[in-house]
């Protein structure tokens, strides 16, 4: 099967200027990033700040073009700007920051926002809001201003509004990060939700949660613009010395399970507290 996400060599580069616009040098950004995304994974990115995680995410819907290499988002090209419109309607993205994502004055007029974009009658969107807000757990808030919602509920809400309508493709650039351990979670489980819902759904997280990307199907490390490390999570947080370099934290469970394993204790498949015991006193 053809991978949903195929890039080749990839590389961007961004031109510092002087105040007078004037090129004073050039700033590699991705240096030739390879990587294949298969349709229906849950990707968590990792990488320090100023790695090219955002800059990578920008051309998945593009947004940017690569200044060298190649990539392909459900088969198209990006940077052959003929396909930047449909290659938008495959990929959905949604950002760190909740409160720039707004632009309606109720919740509902923001989840309808990008439907007004294709023209929907009015009660076609209306069925769908509800849907789509029932999926994220903001039913209820449908009449209220978005300011007076908690940063994980405008994420939820800026999700509902891209999901709604239907993109093959769900970027989340850090959409944890500025949220509080309850939103967080709030995420979490709503992506798990989503893919038992639709298994066809594409995700790549972009986060610092490790939590989050220790539930995800395959972990991308990202340092300096390239693909420094690839795996399954249990693969890539068993790399204590690449994770120290790129400033994270192993998930707790994993610690455990790296110093148990060194004394010849396998954990694998125990979910909870009492399987654990029950396995250290075995
Ligand atoms: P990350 O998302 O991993 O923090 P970015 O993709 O935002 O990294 O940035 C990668 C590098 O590109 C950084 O060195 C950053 O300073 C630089 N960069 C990002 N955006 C621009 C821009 N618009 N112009 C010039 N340099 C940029
Ligand atoms: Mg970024």
């Amino acid at each position: 099967m053809q991978p949903i996400i195929d890039a080749k060599d990839l590389v961007h580069e961004y031109s510092r200027r002087d105040e007078e616009g004037n090129v004073t040098g050039i700033n590699r950004a991705l240096d030739g990033v390879s990587l294949q995304v298969k349709e229906g994974d849950f990707i968590a990115v990792l990488g320090a700040n100023g790695s090219g995680k955002s800059t990578f995410a920008k051309h998945l819907n593009a947004l940017l073009t690569p200044t060298e290499g190649t990539l392909y988002v459900g088969g198209m090209e990006c940077g052959d700007h003929t396909k930047d419109l449909d290659i938008r309607k495959t990929v959905g993205m949604v950002f760190q920051n909740p409160d720039n994502q707004f632009i309606g004055s109720t919740v509902q007029d923001d989840i309808a926002f990008s439907l007004e974009n294709v023209a929907m009658p009015y009660d076609q969107m209306k069925v769908l809001v509800e849907e789509y807000s029932k999926k994220v757990g903001m039913y209820e808030y449908l009449s209220r201003e978005p300011s007076s919602l908690s940063g994980g509920q405008k994420q939820r809400v800026a999700i509902a509004g891209t999901l709604v309508r239907h993109p093959e493709i769900l970027v989340l650039d850090e959409a944890t990060s500025m949220l509080d351990p309850q939103g967080r979670n709030d995420i979490r489980t709503l992506i798990r939700n989503m893919k038992k819902e639709n298994p066809d759904l594409t995700i790549i997280s972009i986060t610092h949660d490790i939590e989050e990307a220790y539930q995800s199907d395959h972990v991308i490390v990202i340092n300096k613009g390239k693909v420094v490390k690839e795996g399954t999570p249990d693969d890539v947080f068993s790399d204590e010395v690449l994770m120290k370099k790129i400033d994270l934290t192993i998930p707790f469970y994993k610690q455990l399970k790296n110093e148990l394993e060194k004394y010849g204790i396998d954990i694998n498949g125990v979910d909870n507290i009492d399987e654990l015991v029950d396995r250290l006193c075995r």
